[in-house]
């Protein structure tokens, strides 16, 4: 393209596009936002808007779109919400002003994660940004809420705490230095699954130096010890690229990012992803719908801080027994005192989201509308701190301390702004009477004017005798009288005309002109003075942003601990005792989703004790239906809610605090990511048994199912014995399974215990009595739960007489020889065998055997061409060689 021959405009717009080559550029022209060449054949596909052109001075006109300056958010949305960076240039002079060329700059880059618009987010939700580095084998991690003003930093030392703390906060958009790229962190799977952006930056973003200047100049602080992230060497660098990011694309104040906050993600209870979706805490694993997720059934919060806040506590479980029983004694005092409670409540219903609305009046975007929303959430205030001071427990005198009613702001926006001023900060009618005497002055002579346009009125309709003379108003002429066309004779000679319509004509007169200045004038000033002042309130509200963010911080856990008192008492849920001894001891627990999906009290309510010696393992059978996963999932579930400190679904707790919870369930979301199921299983189990402590939680369910039967119950055995030896590793774990042979291993190995969920025999048809009881079941009764889903009737009588023909007696009697023979070595045994490292593709069954012959006569079988029972005998052959 040649430069020289477009036109001066034109050249204006390429030389800003240069800059902001990875955006799509709104170029502001009049009353539209204009997009050229490339960017508008995308946006117009994006948009569905019309692709147009216009001469830009070379030979072939230049695509063209745009979008109204009015309408412009939701486009920009829109945009934004499919991974698009948009650049938004402004004029930056007044065009009746401008000589020659309008000026016009880039005024904001709004990107995934920086979009302000509030119609386009969740607002139970924040919408982080976050910024990786990978230095040195270590994640530096950073990210922030612009619309919040949140800000935070950490770092981890290995990519599976950085997927966690990536699933924990699922940020939007993702800036990261190129080595992150290199790291063999799997990417893509990441990206489609999060829904995220991930740009890489040039490398001077992540300069040690420059990062750490950043944050010190943006804290104004001398010191990082002053910040409290000394620790935190690549987070640093993490926290000062975001922050350089946000300052080059946000172009305006930060001033609302008060704090970096430091946090350590071990001070948490780890869950890793997979566990987090197979919980469906925030959202269900299928439908990904908050409805049927836990969130759902405790989020009665009144505020979207309270909502974020929730989620947030969900997300990171506590595992202090001070830290939780502080929460629990919150809400157990909430309850004793519920008129308190309520009362609460409906103080914090008609807050507004004061988090966000501190982050637009910092950014100076907020209108008129938005103070006066401020200012009735301020109104409630008050009223909260008066009822909080008759509760005593230390979190809520805690949020009592933390919440200042900010009087001084709530006179300064009651007594300046008017209760329902426009949207718009330039058309006046905001600024109250008797705040500003200016103000008051062009008002009065505004009404005046009005007074004395109908005098003059009056006067000429008198002197002309032009009885339906009127004095009307356009943006063209001012004002005018106006002569319909059968008075047109009675014009005097000193009215000028100004138009001749069809039927009437109209003219101006000196003394109406006269009063013109002076009416518009008045106007004119008003609107001005009115912007400036409006302006002045924003800015003085803006200064105060740390205690309102610290007031945001208060209402929000008030929200969440009065909103968990709440479901607490209308579920009928239980304080939970919290011991650090271990033991789990859950009498007449529910599943908390599963109860509230199904009709009245239909739900049977289940008892679990585990503990680090005889209950470490329960091994669950029972027919498929039967309430396996919801029974485990339960556990999982009172377990995650009392160490989040709210009360659980039981008739007693006794919660020994665990340090991480894993869950192995079902595979069907793990399709997407390309791998097989059965890898895809494996790769968990892995990551379970080499992750876990013996202070950790295990959900198995029916581990081994993807492959062959014979396989799938080695596998199920072998993962049994690892877990259940205390020198390898000894965590507590319910495991479900529909192999029965499993049963066998009660009683020769030390901490495994049977457990089944009884069904009742109703002739040919099973009952499910959801009941779980001491044993091993002893049957599958899946040809009964086939018939029960309907399953023809012919398949089903068919089906029966095979089971007749490959009964699997002999596989029973095995298994329990095996499980004879193993407890025999186990005494011999003297070194505990480690887990070692091994690469996942060569994941093998028996990776604790060291024995080389073992191993490569192992290797050599053919499995799939073998025979349930030849495998079982070759399995025994080779133990016996150890
Ligand atoms: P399994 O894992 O044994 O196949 P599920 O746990 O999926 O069985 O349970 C099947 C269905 O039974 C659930 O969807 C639920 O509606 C119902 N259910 C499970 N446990 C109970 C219970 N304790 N009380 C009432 N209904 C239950």
């Amino acid at each position: 393209m040649d430069k020289q021959n477009l036109t001066p405009m034109m050249q204006q717009y390429m030389k800003t596009k240069e800059e902001y080559k990875d955006c799509i550029l709104f170029y502001r022209l009049g009353d539209f936002y204009e997009m050229f060449f490339d960017d508008a054949k995308i946006a117009s596909k994006e948009l569905e808007l019309t692709l147009t052109g216009k001469n830009c001075g070379l030979e072939e006109r230049a695509p063209m779109c745009g979008v109204p300056f009015h309408a412009v958010e939701g486009y920009l949305s829109k945009l934004v919400s499919r991974g698009y960076k948009v650049a938004i240039c402004e004029q930056v002079e007044d065009p009746a002003l401008a000589k020659g060329l309008v000026k016009r700059e880039v005024i904001r880059v709004v990107t995934p994660g920086t979009n302000l618009n509030a119609q386009a987010l969740d607002e139970s939700k924040n919408n982080y940004i976050m910024s990786i580095v990978y230095v040195s084998d270590r994640f530096g991690i950073s990210f922030a809420d612009v619309t919040t003003g949140d800000y935070f930093v950490t770092e981890v030392d290995s990519s599976r705490k950085l997927m966690d703390e990536l699933y924990k906060f699922t940020p939007r958009e993702v800036i990261c230095n190129e080595a992150l790229l290199m790291s063999g962190v799997e990417l893509d799977d990441l990206k489609e699954r999060l829904n995220l952006v991930m740009y890489p930056l040039e490398s001077w973003y992540f300069d040690d130096e420059l990062c750490k200047n950043t944050l010190l100049e943006h804290f104004h602080v001398k010191s990082l010890e002053g910040l409290g992230v000394v620790d935190f060497g690549c987070g640093v660098i993490a926290a000062g690229a975001l922050l350089r990011y946000l300052t080059e694309t946000q172009k305006t104040s930060l001033a609302h990012i008060t704090k970096l906050l430091p946090y350590v993600s071990g001070n948490y209870m780890i869950i890793d992803s997979s566990s987090r979706r197979n919980l469906e805490l925030v959202e269900t694993l299928r439908e990904k719908q908050k409805r049927g997720s836990l969130l759902w059934v405790l989020d009665k919060t009144k505020t979207a801080m309270g909502a974020r806040t929730l989620r947030s506590y969900l997300e990171q479980p506590l595992i202090d027994k001070e830290e939780i029983e502080k929460r629990l004694t919150a809400i157990e005092e909430l309850n004793s005192q519920m008129i308190t409670r309520e009362e609460l409540r409906e103080y914090l219903n008609p807050i507004y989201d004061l988090e966000r609305l501190i982050g637009r009046i910092s950014y100076q975007t907020a209108n008129p509308r938005d103070l006066i929303a401020f200012k009735a959430s301020l109104e409630m205030l008050p009223s909260i701190r008066t009822l909080l001071t008759e509760l005593k427990s230390p979190l809520m005198q805690e949020i009592l301390e933390e919440l200042d009613p900010l009087e001084d702001l709530h006179t300064l926006v009651e007594e300046s702004i008017l209760e329902e001023p426009p949207i718009s900060i330039r058309d006046g009618n905001m600024i109250r009477d008797g705040y500003n005497t200016d103000v008051d002055k062009y008002r009065t002579a505004k009404t005046e004017g009005k007074t004395w346009l109908a005098q003059i009125e009056t006067k000429e309709r008198e002197r002309t005798g032009i009885k339906n003379m009127k004095i009307k108003f356009n943006k063209v002429f001012g004002y005018y009288l106006e002569v319909t066309n059968s008075y047109k004779d009675l014009v005097p000679d000193d009215y000028i005309r100004k138009q001749t319509l069809t039927n009437a004509e109209r003219y101006i007169t000196p003394e109406l002109k006269e009063l013109e200045d002076t009416i518009l004038g008045a106007e004119e000033k008003l609107t001005a003075l009115e912007y400036q002042l409006f302006c002045e309130v924003r800015d003085q509200i803006a200064s105060e942003v740390l205690r309102i963010q610290k007031t945001a911080k208060a209402v929000a856990k008030l929200d969440v601990f009065t909103s968990l008192a709440y479901v607490a008492d209308k579920n009928r849920y239980v304080r939970p005792k919290i011991n650090t001894r271990g033991v789990i001891d859950i009498r007449g627990g529910r599943h908390p989703v599963v109860e509230n999906m199904i009709s009245n009290d239909m739900f049977i309510s289940n008892d679990t004790y585990l503990d680090n010696g005889a209950n470490r393992i329960s091994i669950i059978t029972g027919p498929n239906m039967a309430g396996k996963s919801t029974y485990m999932r339960q556990t999982a579930l009172i377990v995650l809610m009392a160490q989040v400190g709210s009360f659980v679904p039981a008739d007693s707790a006794d919660i020994g605090i665990v340090d991480r919870i894993f869950t192995r369930v079902g595979a069907s979301d793990d399709l997407a990511s390309g791998q097989s199921t059965f890898m895809v299983e494996m790769n968990e189990v892995s990551n379970i048994l080499r992750n876990a402590t013996s202070n950790s939680l295990l959900i198995l369910d029916e581990i081994g199912r993807g492959t062959s039967t014979f396989d799938g119950l080695s596998i199920a055995w072998a993962v049994i014995e690892h877990i259940a030896d205390k020198k390898l590793l000894g965590a507590k774990t319910l495991f479900a399974t529909h192999y029965h042979e499993l049963t066998e291993l009660e009683g020769t190995m030390e901490g495994v215990n049977n457990y089944c969920i009884a069904v009742k025999e109703k002739g040919d048809d099973i009952v499910f009595l959801r009941k779980i009881v001491k044993g091993g079941a002893d049957k599958s009764y899946g040809i009964q739960v086939a018939k029960l889903a309907g399953v023809p009737e012919s398949v089903i009588s068919r089906a029966k007489e095979l089971v007749e023909e490959l009964s699997q007696a002999d596989i029973s009697v095995k298994a329990k020889a095996i499980a004879e023979e193993s407890q025999a070595k186990a005494k011999q045994k003297t070194k505990p065998k480690t887990y070692d490292e091994v690469d996942l593709e060569q994941i093998s069954l028996f990776d604790t055997v060291k024995d080389d012959d073992v191993v490569k006569e192992l290797q050599e079988l053919d499995i799939s061409n073998m025979t349930p029972m030849d495998a079982m005998n070759t399995l025994y052959r080779l133990q016996n060689k150890l």
